[in-house]
């Protein structure tokens, strides 16, 4: 069994996977400043534990994964740049290894996300998956055949912070970047209006609320641009869009849509790739950041296991050191 958590800016959601059954979760409101991430996440994730019936003696957990957001490096487990969390930079991994007792992989939160959704989506050959995260911000990863792609200190796939406009600021310090256009934070700002009692946008706007309708206007198309970009400039053939805005339903569905048919319309370029057709939305009420969070955590070990099976091969191999000195190879991040 593995134990999943997703340090979320609002919410840390745990869950105890056994193969891909989910045996126990909880959530708890995220804590704010290292300290305060680290104690809830460990709290959190001690009384999840403690939630699964088992024989007295046996260990129920052998491998833990937290993922959050920010520019991870799952090598080293440390997080910087995590600002919803009030975190510059934060040693994750060790603080909850030490919190826990147990071997702590930490892995980015929508990288996470999308290792359960290319486990869970049929494998159809000569496709590549990207996974578009629609929640506070917007941000991307793609699927390539060793696992989801990292890049330059895990940033592959923020491509909420490439700038496609004149404006508005974005909380990254650029100019009107993707996510400042698209996003939940954008949605709101442009609204005006936030929190469950405000209701569905794409429903205000039918209604005839101007700002609504400029908000949903500019979350579909920002949305399309994304697409546009997973797929002329990150190879991907078809995206899954996942996050909390996927609760918006068939209208956000049909924005999108429709942004995209827009756009293709002027360009055969675009309407030969018919990108309308190639992205789906994923609505869950489960956290897929939490269940891939723990499926992380099995991949990194069993790399781990495959290096000490190599380093016994080379045994009588005077060239061949010390095996805790080689680079230990990650599938994640
Ligand atoms: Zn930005």
């Amino acid at each position: 069994m593995r134990l999943g958590i997703d340090i979320g800016g609002t919410k840390t959601h745990a869950v105890v996977v056994d193969g891909d059954v989910v045996v126990a979760s909880d959530e708890a409101p995220s804590g704010r400043g290292p300290e305060a991430v680290v104690a809830v996440a460990a709290d959190l994730g001690r009384r999840v534990l403690a939630s699964v019936p088992h024989p007295a003696g046996s260990p129920v957990v052998e491998r833990v994964g937290v993922c959050v957001p920010g520019l991870v490096d799952p090598s080293t487990g440390i997080v910087r740049q995590a600002v919803n969390l009030g975190v510059e930079e934060l040693e994750l991994g060790g603080a909850m290894q030490r919190a826990l007792g147990l071997d702590v992989t930490v892995t980015g939160d929508v990288k996470a996300a999308a290792l359960w959704v290319h486990r869970t989506t049929p494998a159809i050959p000569g496709t590549r998956l990207a996974y578009l995260n629609l929640g506070t911000g917007l941000a991307a990863a793609l699927i390539g055949p060793d696992g989801v792609v990292g890049g330059l200190r895990g940033a592959a796939g923020e491509i909420g912070h490439i700038p496609v406009a004149d404006s508005p600021p974005c909380r990254c310090g650029q100019v009107g970047c993707l996510e400042a256009l698209a996003s939940g934070t954008a949605l709101h700002r442009i609204w005006g209006r936030s929190g469950p009692e405000a209701g569905c946008p794409f429903a205000a706007a039918l209604d005839g609320d101007a700002l609504a309708q400029e908000a949903v206007d500019s979350l579909c198309a920002g949305t399309a641009r994304a697409i546009q970009i997973l797929v002329l400039a990150g190879g991907a053939t078809d995206v899954v869009i996942g996050g909390g805005l996927t609760a918006l339903g068939d209208p956000l569905r049909d924005g999108i849509s429709g942004a995209l048919q827009r756009s293709a319309a002027a360009t055969p370029l675009l309407s030969s790739l018919r990108l309308h057709e190639r992205f789906t939305l994923r609505e869950s009420t489960v956290p897929l950041a939490a269940l891939g969070a723990a499926l992380a955590a099995g991949q990194a070990v069993d790399q781990r296991r495959f290096v000490d099976i190599r380093a016994s091969v080379d045994h009588d191999d005077p060239m061949a050191g010390d095996p805790d000195d080689r680079a230990v190879p990650h599938q994640v991040g």
